[in-house]
């Protein structure tokens, strides 16, 4: 996760940075507007954090030309003063949230948090194989046009077996990603639920897509 703090106090800046570092973001600070447009328009970011009151150019302003160059990456205002106006005026720039200093990190860790993840779904991709498709954030799944009904597990397991992209996943591998388990039950539950999956999906197919590789697992890849 990347991220770009535009932030003219070194302090803030400084306790911004080390607090997201040790939460696993990667971070880089500028502490103008300028140069933190220019890094913003130069590189790619998970999410941007921006003062509004910044030398050079105002984080407003900032944030209203990334968003009239189509700029989609989620915004997090800062702002010293707190007031409705303010915050209007920032969401009205094209910021996705506004808080207000002083702020606990707790809270923005959690907006921030919230926010890539809204941005990662919205960038919702459609996978498809042969005459499947499947949508990652809907979850709509189709088989020869038509809608396939599936449960959460039977989802979970159509996405791990698509995201392979026709390599044999174990049966581990699957237990790990669709139960979490991080040890093998020791029952048939992936056999199971292959079986259900196998029954939505190819039943009445000339071109068969799960795959059983015995003593491997299972791949996800059209047969006839
Ligand atoms: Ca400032």
């Amino acid at each position: 996760m990347r991220l770009l703090i535009i932030e003219d106090e070194p302090k803030t800046a400084a306790l911004l940075r080390d607090a997201l570092t040790e939460q696993e973001f990667e971070v880089v600070c500028a502490y103008d507007g300028e140069s933190g447009l220019a890094c913003a328009q130069t590189q790619a970011w998970d999410a941007l954090l921006v003062d509004i009151m910044l030398p050079k150019r105002d984080g407003l302003s900032v944030v209203r030309t990334l968003r009239a160059a189509g700029q989609v990456t989620p915004v997090i205002m800062l702002s010293a003063r707190g007031d409705v106006e303010q915050r209007i005026e920032g969401l009205d720039a094209g910021a996705d949230d506004y808080l207000p200093k002083p702020f606990a990190m707790s809270e923005l860790l959690a907006r921030l948090r919230s926010l890539v993840r809204r941005n990662v779904q919205a960038k919702s991709t459609r996978i498809t194989v042969a005459d499947l498709s499947f949508d990652t954030a809907t979850h709509e799944t189709r088989r020869a046009g038509k809608r396939v009904e599936l449960s959460s597990r039977e989802t979970r397991l159509l996405e791990c077996l698509l995201r392979a992209e026709g390599r044999v996943v174990s049966r581990r591998d699957i237990i790990s990603t669709v139960w979490e388990y991080d040890f093998d039950p020791g029952t048939n539950l992936v056999d199971v639920y292959v079986r259900r999956l196998r029954e939505k999906i190819d039943r009445d197919q000339t071109t068969t897509l799960i795959q059983t590789v015995r003593g491997l697992g299972y791949k996800l890849r059209p047969q006839l």
